[in-house]
């Protein structure tokens, strides 16, 4: 038994790829007769609308996929995620980074760079007290950072099996004051007793650090399900540009929810064409270890 999440940000209409990874979640939680909860990933006021969550727990329902309690905010959280930060301070983990994105890319790209792609090079690691102090005054709002020994962490995912990654000072608090999603998603997983993560593979790479944060922050650890991504006609990652991609769009050329259901079952190897299964049937046939390990392309 095991309690499952699907955590969206509401920044839109669900598309295909959402929902898909939504039924997995929920396949995944409901086969175990575990919980499955839904939490709103709203941490950017500056693309997460409130008008959006209402659509997205109404196509969730339309898919027939029911969910436990109440659906949580990450935008509530702030002062959860401020006392975490303040827990890894005081074990001095935590270093103020003023940094632009422009000096980190050119920092990683300088010739001598030997930073694996994307990782932050440790710029601001050893600063000074009084380095600080004059970049405070000058005016530069600082991001924090985690201070790690840079060790290679492994997850094992249900699908993807052992993953390693070298896990990089990454970003606690953004410039803007914001709590990073690596952040908020480990200490809501854990405070909201989830067992199981499920979601896009996109993020298999973020999984290394929210294994090794919770462990710094002595939370438990979780089993990991990350779904290939849905692609479009063109092999990029689905998206608007490839035509009548959410629930709307299908009901608007004639679909039904029952039909849409369907095609996200056979993308996942759970029903065959032309049949339209119920949840119980998708779940009566479920199993996380037998689903398609390469992305499904969007017939359109
Ligand atoms: N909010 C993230 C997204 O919509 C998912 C994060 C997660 O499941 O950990 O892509």
């Amino acid at each position: 038994m095991a309690t499952g999440r699907f955590a969206p940000s509401p920044t839109g209409a669900l598309h295909l790829g959402n929902l898909r990874t939504a039924l997995v979640a929920w396949l995944a939680a409901r086969s175990s007769g575990g919980r499955f909860l839904v939490r709103m990933e709203d941490l950017d006021p500056a693309v997460a609308r409130r008008e959006h969550e209402a659509g997205q727990l109404s196509d969730l329902a339309a898919l027939g996929l029911d969910w436990d309690g109440v659906v949580e905010r990450q935008s509530t959280r702030a002062d959860v995620y401020g006392a975490a930060i303040s827990r890894l301070a005081e074990q001095g983990l935590v270093y103020p980074c003023f940094c632009s994105r422009r000096e980190i890319r050119a920092a990683v790209s300088a010739p001598n760079g030997s930073s694996p792609e994307g990782a932050y090079p440790g710029t601001c690691r050893m600063l000074t007290p009084a380095e600080v102090a004059s970049m405070t005054v000058s005016g530069r709002r600082p991001a924090l950072r985690l201070r790690t020994t840079g060790e290679p962490v492994t997850v094992t995912d249900i699908l993807h099996g052992p993953y390693t990654a070298a896990v990089d000072d990454f970003v606690l608090r953004r410039q803007d004051g914001m709590s990073a999603y690596n952040l908020a998603v480990v200490v809501d997983d854990a405070a909201q007793g989830v067992e199981q993560v499920v979601r896009a593979d996109d993020l298999l790479p973020s999984t290394p650090r929210q294994v090794y944060l919770a462990r710094l922050l002595g939370l438990p650890a979780m089993s990991y399900l990350h779904i290939p991504l849905v692609l479009g006609p063109t092999g990029q990652r689905l998206a608007k540009r490839d035509g009548s991609v959410t629930l709307a769009d299908r009901m608007a050329i004639g679909e039904t929810s029952e039909e849409v259901r369907g095609a996200l079952g056979l993308s996942l190897g759970l029903c065959l064409a032309g049949e339209r299964p119920s949840v119980a049937d998708l779940l009566a046939v479920f199993d996380a270890r037998a689903l398609p390990r390469s992305p499904w392309v969007f017939p359109g």
